[in-house]
Order: structure tokens, then C-alpha cells, then sequence
């Protein structure tokens, strides 16, 4: 509120959707809410960007150009900026449309679908009793007691509106009593709130707010390479690095024909249910047939797992270096299964010198789940179609992989490391999956199923 205050003096600027920002004076706005008397809009709040300090005028721009780009083929929106938030007029667009797009949106934080009013008194009455009425229609009888509770709260943001913060509530309230018997006041536990918000573009009338990506905005913190495979954690574990604004790369190892069609089709589904919510993400194929079998006829079958993890590391680093990628990024989790223990992740994490994230160290299995049921991913997941690591996954691995151990291990195994490397790298293949295209087929159908079936089970 206090940078409400202060920022009530600034001009703000009004954009036409699809055309180069076009400025227009807050008063031409308010001379068309003067015609018009009620203009639906969409108070939209952005999140913890005031934190950064002297990045806030770069973060808020990327802000607002990536709302933009994600609301741009709505023709009829039309934005006015305001400091820390943007005031989107819908013109006709259905809130619902909207909102869809705005709940995905990272680096915002919440959003609310209001009524804009010009500041004239009887014009703020007029519409608060019609938006009272209508929202009054809409909500359900408590427990078939006909009497409703409400309250209004007001925030005053232009300082030379007449009324103040307390006075409007009061004035307004009255007012509400008198034109519906059934509503009755609780300031505390109310049915419906009322929410008037005075500012220099207008006065605005809301009760509802609903909650964005949080954040940070799209393509403000650089990039990382995902290590992406079919189950349920790698997915959040990239979600939670979008919503940090990193760009997202991601990177799966794919074993044909230990590995079917069907699970390469699932992590490409599952990587563009993540350009959903992160507009593009890149995704490398990688080959990793050659460098299981030779694992699995040359080292001890406890070691498979940890060797097969360092490989995948050590391409992951190599596709990193020419993207100029600055860190790698699993689903681990501690303590989840046998190969995600500390001296696992200390032996594997020796095959690289990026810095390896795990965005999903602190969460249970249990809110690893609800976050992808939440996110788009969970079903996806869930499908039946292992990765590539199950089929060698030992009876017995090693929890506590000595890092030693398993360089003598793959020092002695005679494995043409590097050779593998080369091979899998070049004959990698890169999809790129974007929000607004459908996810690539890659499986064929029943077809290429029933065959698998004849050939491997
Ligand atoms: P997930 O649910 O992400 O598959 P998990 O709980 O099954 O994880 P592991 O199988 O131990 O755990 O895998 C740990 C991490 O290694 C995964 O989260 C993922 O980042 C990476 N990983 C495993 N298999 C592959 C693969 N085939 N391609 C790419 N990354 C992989
Ligand atoms: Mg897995």
C-alpha cells in the first residue's frame, strides 16, 4: 500500500493489445469510463519482483511483455500499467479465457476481475449497488438462511479523492443496507467482501482474487538443462526452476528397445506440458543404448545404476557446454529410493563440475504428487512405460556408493568412454516444444505396440 501512495502521482501508460505500445493519457482513459460508466478489467499484481532492488524496472517490464505475449491472441484487450500492476481491460474478452492464461503466468502474483467506475460519487454508488446485486445472485444460501454478511474495505491511492479510506465503507455500506434487507455486516468473517481501490485510473470494485504462477517473470534468470525422465518427480522438479524464471532445457536418455516409443512419447508430452507454463522448452534425445549394454557387461550389477547416472551426467555436461548452459538439474529427492542417498549423489555428482540442482530435495512424495496433479504432469507420468533405467536396475544396488569404488570400477571395465560419448551425442535429436504447437508423435500406435510385444516381452 505504501508503494501505492507514492506511486499515485506517476503517469501511467496505456497499450493497445497487438499494436506497438501506443501511449494515451490516463485521461483519455477516464474521458472513455465517463461514456462508457463501467469498464470490466482485470487487476492483475505482480509478485516478488519489488525485492530485486534496482533490477524492479527490468523485471517489471519482462513482466508485462510476457503477459502480453500471452494474452496476444485476444485482439480486443486492451493494458494500462500501473506501478507494480497491470490493469487488463477485457472489451468484451470472457474472464474465464483470461484467467486461464493469467494462472500460468510466472512472476505474477495474483490477479482480480474488477469493475472499473470513474471517480464521480454517484457513478461509484450506482455501480457498487449493481455489483453487489449481481455478485449477491451469485452466492449460495448459507445453510438456507436467507440473510447474507458482507463487508467493504476501501483503499484510497489517490490522495485527492475527497473520501476517505474509513469514510467509503461507511458511505457505501450504508447505502447497501438500505437497498438489500438481507445483508447484514461482519467485518470479520464475511460471505463477501467488497473491495473499492481509489487510483488515478479510475475507482475499482472487486471480491475475488485469484492466485498466478508466483515467482519470477519468464527468461530473467538464466538457463539450465533438465535431466527429464518419464516419472513424476524430473517434471516438478522443472517446473520449480520455471517458476524461478530460468529457461528450461531438458535432456532424456532414451534405450530403445529396452525402452519403447511409448515412454519417449511421454517425456515429450510431459517436456510440453512444461512449455505451458514456460513458452519453449528445448528437448535433446539422447541414444543411451550402446552405454547400458556395455555397463551391464562390464561392471558388477550392484554399480549398474551409479555408472549409468555418471554417463548421463557427463553427456548432460557436454550438451551444457555447447548451449552454454551453466547447471544441470534432477528430480532427486533424498532418501526416495536406494540410488538417492548423500554418498550416491556425491559419487554421481563427481562425474560433473556443473553445479547439479535439485529443486525437490525438501518435499515429501506425497506434495511431489499434488504439485504435479497440479501442474499439468501427473497423468502423464503415471502411464505405464518405464524409462530406461528399470530394466537395469539391480536386485541389490549399493546405496552407498564409494566414490573410489566406482572409478576403479569404470576404470577397469574397459568401456571406450569417450567413443560412447561421441556416438551418442551426434546421433542425439532435439525437439522443440512450444506452448502454441501440439506436442510431436512420436509412437505409431497399437501397431508398433503389439510388435514390441512380440519382440521383447
Ligand atoms: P523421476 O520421477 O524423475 O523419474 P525417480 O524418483 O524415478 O525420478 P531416479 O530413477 O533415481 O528417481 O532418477 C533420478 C533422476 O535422474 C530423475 O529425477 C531424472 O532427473 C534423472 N533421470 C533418470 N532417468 C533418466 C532418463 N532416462 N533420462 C533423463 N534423466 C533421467
Ligand atoms: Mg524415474
Amino acid at each position: 500500500m505504501g508503494n501505492d501512495r507514492i506511486n499515485s502521482d506517476h503517469n501511467e501508460t496505456v497499450y493497445q493489445n497487438d499494436t506497438a505500445s501506443t501511449d494515451r493519457s490516463v485521461r483519455a482513459e477516464q474521458a472513455n469510463l465517463a461514456q462508457k460508466s463501467v469498464e470490466q478489467t482485470v487487476i492483475v499484481r505482480f509478485g516478488e519482483l519489488s525485492l530485486k532492488g534496482k533490477n524492479h524496472a527490468q523485471f517489471e517490464q519482462q513482466m508485462v511483455n510476457n503477459i502480453r505475449a500471452r494474452l496476444k491472441d485476444f485482439p480486443a484487450l486492451t493494458f494500462i500499467r500501473g506501478h507494480n500492476r497491470l490493469y487488463v481491460q477485457l472489451n468484451g474478452t470472457p474472464f474465464a479465457e483470461v484467467r486461464a492464461r493469467l494462472e500460468k503466468i510466472f512472476g505474477l502474483k495474483s490477479f482480480s476481475p474488477a469493475w472499473r467506475v470513474g471517480l464521480a460519487w454517484d457513478d461509484l454508488l450506482k455501480a457498487a449497488l449493481q455489483y453487489v446485486d449481481e455478485a449477491l445472485q451469485k452466492l449460495p444460501f448459507n445453510d438456507g438462511v436467507a440473510e447474507k454478511t458482507f463487508k467493504v474495505s476501501a483503499r484510497r491511492a489517490l490522495k485527492s479523492y475527497p473520501y476517505t479510506s474509513q469514510e467509503i465503507p461507511q458511505m457505501l455500506g450504508r447505502e447497501l443496507l438500505k437497498r438489500f434487507p438481507a445483508l447484514k455486516v461482519d467485518v470479520h468473517n464475511p460471505q463477501f467482501a467488497l473491495m473499492v481501490e481509489v487510483r488515478r485510473e479510475g475507482i475499482f470494485l472487486y471480491h475475488e482474487t485469484y492466485a498466478g504462477g508466483g515467482g519470477f517473470p519468464l527468461g530473467t534468470s538464466g538457463k539450465v538443462l533438465l535431466l527429464l525422465s518419464g516419472g513424476i518427480d524430473s517434471p516438478v522438479a522443472g517446473w520449480y526452476m520455471l517458476r524461478k524464471g530460468i529457461t528450461l532445457e531438458a535432456v532424456y536418455f532414451h534405450a530403445p528397445p529396452y525402452t519403447s516409443e511409448q515412454a519417449k512419447q511421454k517425456v515429450i508430452d510431459l517436456a510440453h506440458v512444461l512449455a505451458t507454463w514456460g513458452e519453449r522448452v528445448k528437448l535433446y534425445i539422447v541414444p543411451f543404448t550402446e552405454i547400458q549394454e556395455a555397463i551391464r557387461d562390464t561392471t558388477k550389477e550392484a554399480y549398474l545404476t551409479t555408472i549409468m547416472r555418471r554417463y548421463m551426467l557427463r553427456i548432460a555436461t557436454r550438451i551444457a557446454e555447447r548451449e552454454k548452459i551453466l547447471a544441470l538439474a534432477t528430480g532427486e529427492s533424498l532418501g526416495q529410493v536406494a540410488s538417492q542417498t548423500l554418498e550416491s549423489m556425491h559419487t554421481i555428482g563427481a562425474a560433473t563440475y556443473l553445479p547439479v540442482l535439485r529443486p525437490l530435495l525438501g518435499f515429501d512424495k506425497t506434495e511431489i504428487i499434488e504439485r504435479a496433479r497440479a501442474i499439468g504432469t501427473y497423468d502423464i507420468s503415471i502411464r505405464p512405460y518405464d524409462d530406461c533405467c528399470v530394466l537395469f536396475t539391480p536386485g541389490a544396488p549399493v546405496t552407498r556408493p564409494k566414490k573410489g569404488d566406482i572409478d576403479l570400477a569404470e576404470e577397469r571395465s574397459g568401456m571406450d568412454e569417450a567413443g560412447m560419448i561421441e556416438r551418442a551425442l551426434s546421433d542425439m535429436e532435439v525437439i522443440v516444444l512450444d506452448r502454441k504447437k501440439p506436442a510431436p508423435r512420436v509412437y505409431g500406435g497399437p501397431v508398433v505396440e503389439e510388435r514390441l510385444k512380440e519382440l521383447y516381452l
